[in-house]
């Protein structure tokens, strides 16, 4: 029985002690990238398998090994979505959005599934952050696309990441750097992994990616891509460059990313940090012109990246980056009897319309008990409400920070607590100035 109260190898919880950070986190980035102009888009966590087959290629490690693929009630072959580049291009395909103003900018926060080895910073069930944009060829929208991600990591204060940049290349020029790789792994296919094996015949770029130690070794003194690559592309890539310089954005060129996905032509780049272990890789994107003819539309070229969420927060803990307090109760009414809970529970109603965080107890605790609960919780005020101030009609905020309490009036008390918070806070600034 123990296996109900145990989550799956490769998942985990997010408790409500932590999952503010995440908010704050998930929507900075997707509001910088409104500013952007990418907005939200929503897929199915469920595809069929042959669009990930097809879209993120069917040499990749993620189709190879990883995908969480299952028939349906139905027989129809599905699989949990790996990434999200595939879904959200199959969306733009789907309804047409290629008819709409060009390019078309979406973003995204998803889980993704993937049956990998779990350790730090690799998961089974994870979380993405990514933007894609439809229909632009021009180097300008690589830099801008890098320029996303640079200015999200540099608002949430995220440091010492490095940004590596490659160009891989366009098909045609491909087939030269193709011929090299198979000329040099060919002599070297002894110590070879089974899938390079493969790869060898079908891919051999993917090689260049494999995970296995003694792949990674012979992959060192491969022939570099940025070697084999045509005038255009080469043209492009300085182009990209020269973007990043105007805005002032540092990156180191790495002729040895390729990336992990089929799908990608031209620039590729990743965000690595050497502070969360061996899964470094905060971020990873590129171009993939490619992709939406071979999911059957017209030529489209595009480019987008995806951020992995559970490794960022990982850096931003190793970092002590600070991020938002959870949310405090303005207020807590400490009740004693019947007759003041159900008034606690009508004060709190509509000043919670109003936007206060109000609490009350609903628990039937004692008055001492009630206030442990308060102050643990982190009410920044409390007020008692029993017989008497009923009777009376009046009340005693007190302030959990140390601040000057008041008294006030139960009827119209909604307005009245708001006065105190407006004179508390003036009260505060004028403070802060005094000391300025
Ligand atoms: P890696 O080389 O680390 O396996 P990848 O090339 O497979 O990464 P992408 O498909 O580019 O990764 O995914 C983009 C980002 O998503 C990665 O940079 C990483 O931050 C995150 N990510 C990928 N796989 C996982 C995973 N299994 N668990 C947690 N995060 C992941
Ligand atoms: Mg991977």
């Amino acid at each position: 029985m123990a296996l109900v109260t145990k989550a799956i190898k490769g998942t985990q919880d997010l408790l409500p002690c932590d999952s503010h950070k995440n908010r704050y986190v998930e929507q900075t980035m997707l509001s910088i990238a409104e500013k952007f102009g990418f907005k939200e888009i929503r897929t199915p966590v469920f595809e069929h398998t042959e669009l990930f087959s097809r879209g993120v290629g069917d040499t990749t490690d993620v189709v190879q090994k990883e995908m969480y693929t299952f028939d349906d009630k139905g027989g129809r072959s599905i699989t949990l979505r790996p990434e999200g580049t595939a879904g959200a291009m199959r969306a733009f395909l789907e309804h047409g959005l290629f008819n709409e103003p060009l390019p078309q900018k979406v973003s995204y926060l998803t889980s993704c599934y993937r049956y990998e080895k779990p350790q730090a910073g690799r998961l089974r069930e994870f979380h993405q952050f990514g933007v894609e944009c439809f229909g632009t060829a021009a180097p300008a929208a690589d830099a801008e696309l890098i320029s996303l991600a640079h200015q999200i990591f540099s608002f949430l204060g995220v440091e010492g990441l490095t940004l590596e940049l490659n160009s891989i290349g366009c098909p045609t020029c491909r087939k030269n750097y193709h011929k090299a790789l198979r000329e040099y792994f060919e002599s070297r296919k002894a110590q070879l992994c089974p899938t390079c094996l493969d790869r060898l015949e079908r891919n051999p770029m993917r090689i260049l990616d494999c995970k296995n130690p003694e792949c990674q070794e012979i992959a060192k003194n491969a022939p570099k891509v940025l070697d084999y690559i045509c005038d255009d592309c080469a043209a492009h890539f300085a182009a990209v460059k020269s973007h990043l310089d105007a805005m002032n954005i540092p990156y180191v060129v790495n002729p040895t990313i390729v990336r992990g996905l089929d799908y990608y032509t031209r620039t590729v780049f990743e965000f690595v940090s050497t502070q969360i272990g061996a899964q470094g890789t905060v971020c990873g994107g590129g171009r993939y012109d490619g992709l939406a003819e071979e999911l059957g539309g017209s030529a489209t070229p595009s480019l987008g990246f995806a951020l992995g969420i559970e490794r960022l927060m990982l850096l931003l803990a190793a970092q002590n980056t600070p991020l938002p307090e959870e949310e405090r109760a303005d207020l807590f009414f400490v009740t004693m009897g019947d007759a003041a809970n159900c008034k606690a529970a009508q004060l709190a109603y509509s000043m919670r319309e109003n936007g206060l965080a109000v609490q009350y107890d609903i628990l039937g605790r004692s008055v001492k008990a009630q206030m442990k609960y308060a102050n643990k919780t982190g009410a920044r005020n409390t007020v008692v409400i029993g017989d008497s101030e009923l009777e009376s009609g009046e009340v005693t905020v007190k302030n959990m920070d140390g601040g000057d309490g008041a008294q006030l009036p139960l009827d119209g008390f909604e307005d009245a607590f708001e006065q105190y918070l407006i004179q508390a806070e003036l009260g505060r600034l004028a403070d802060e100035e005094i000391s300025f």
